[in-house]
C-alpha cells in the first residue's frame, strides 16, 4: 500500500494536482478474491477484457485479439470477469496477488 502523506502534505480539499496519473496507483491490495484463469479453456471471446471495470485484463491485439494474464497490481477482485465468462475459464479464489 502506498505510504500515507501527513496532513500537511495534502492538498487543499484533496484535490488531483497532475492528470492522468492512475497507473501509478496499485489498487490490486484492495481485493479478498483474485481471479485465477485457465488459459487453456478460455476461446478468447473479449467479453472479460471489455466489462472488466478496472481495464486490467490486457489484450495482445490482432487480426484476432488474445486475451492474455489479468494484471492483479490493478485488480479489485470484483469478480465480473469470472461471471460473464461463458465458457467458465476464471475461478475466484480467496488470498491477495502474492499468494
Ligand atoms: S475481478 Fe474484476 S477487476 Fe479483477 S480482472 Fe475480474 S473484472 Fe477485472
Ligand atoms: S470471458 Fe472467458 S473465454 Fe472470454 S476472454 Fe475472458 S476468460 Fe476467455
Amino acid at each position: 500500500m502506498a505510504e500515507l502523506k501527513p496532513y500537511r502534505e495534502i492538498p487543499i480539499g484533496g484535490r488531483i494536482e497532475k492528470a492522468g496519473n492512475s497507473e501509478e496507483f496499485k489498487t490490486g491490495d484492495w481485493k479478498t478474491f483474485k481471479p485465477v484463469w485457465n488459459s487453456e479453456k478460455c476461446t478468447n471471446c473479449m467479453v472479460c477484457p471489455v466489462l472488466c471495470p478496472e481495464d486490467c485484463i490486457p489484450v495482445e491485439k490482432g487480426e484476432k485479439p488474445v486475451r492474455k494474464e489479468t494484471d492483479l497490481d490493478y485488480c479489485k477482485g470484483c469478480g465480473i470477469c469470472a461471471q460473464v465468462c461463458p465458457v467458465k475459464c476464471i475461478e475466484m479464489k480467496k488470498g491477495d496477488a502474492d499468494e
